[in-house]
């Protein structure tokens, strides 16, 4: 049983996440995509919309043969890949500026967890600028996201600018 973590923050979820979990899916008989809950951040949906969000795109991905999961937690993520018993945890890396940061996150996972791989995909071409945070700006100042982010998240975000 090949288990896998995707673990982020997915505020929110873009096509670029889709695109990974879509092409690390094959690898893996099982995948949990876990939605971080930072308490430092601000983010613009709470862990649990961010949760449900996922769970309503997910259906419309290729997944191959993957059982996929949704789940949020807190704390370390070497820790919640092992207590779920996961092998790897999957990373996607779009620019070398990302390589730095995750390059130590995963040698300290390593020292944390040593059973458990990263496993790096690389963005896709189309996707590899596409950054939550850019998405949120660039939706905030009224330019197009679209194509870039799921239809749902779109449609998310902008009842959220308008509570
Ligand atoms: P975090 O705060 O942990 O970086 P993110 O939600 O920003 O959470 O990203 C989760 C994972 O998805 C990270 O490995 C990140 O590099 C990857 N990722 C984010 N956007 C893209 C993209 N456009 N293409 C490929 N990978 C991406």
């Amino acid at each position: 049983m090949r288990r896998a973590v995707f673990p982020g923050s997915f505020d929110p979820l873009t096509n670029g996440h889709l695109d990974i979990i879509r092409r690390s899916a094959p690898l893996f008989d099982e995948m949990i995509v876990a939605v971080l809950n930072n308490l430092e951040k601000h983010p613009m949906f709470s862990v649990e919309e961010r949760c449900a969000m996922i769970r309503e795109v997910l259906p419309t991905v290729d997944t191959s043969d993957c059982k996929m999961f949704v789940e949020s937690f807190s704390g370390l993520t070497a820790e919640f890949a092992k207590s779920r018993k996961a092998g790897a945890i999957v990373r996607g890396i779009r620019a070398v500026s990302d390589y730095e940061y995750e390059l130590r996150m995963a040698l300290m996972n390593r020292r944390l967890e040593p059973e458990i791989e990263t496993v790096f995909l690389m963005a896709g071409e189309e996707y590899s600028y596409v950054s939550s945070t850019l998405m949120k700006q660039v939706f905030e100042l009224g330019g197009r996201v679209a194509g870039l982010i799921p239809e749902l998240v779109e449609e998310r975000m902008r009842a959220k600018n308008s509570e």
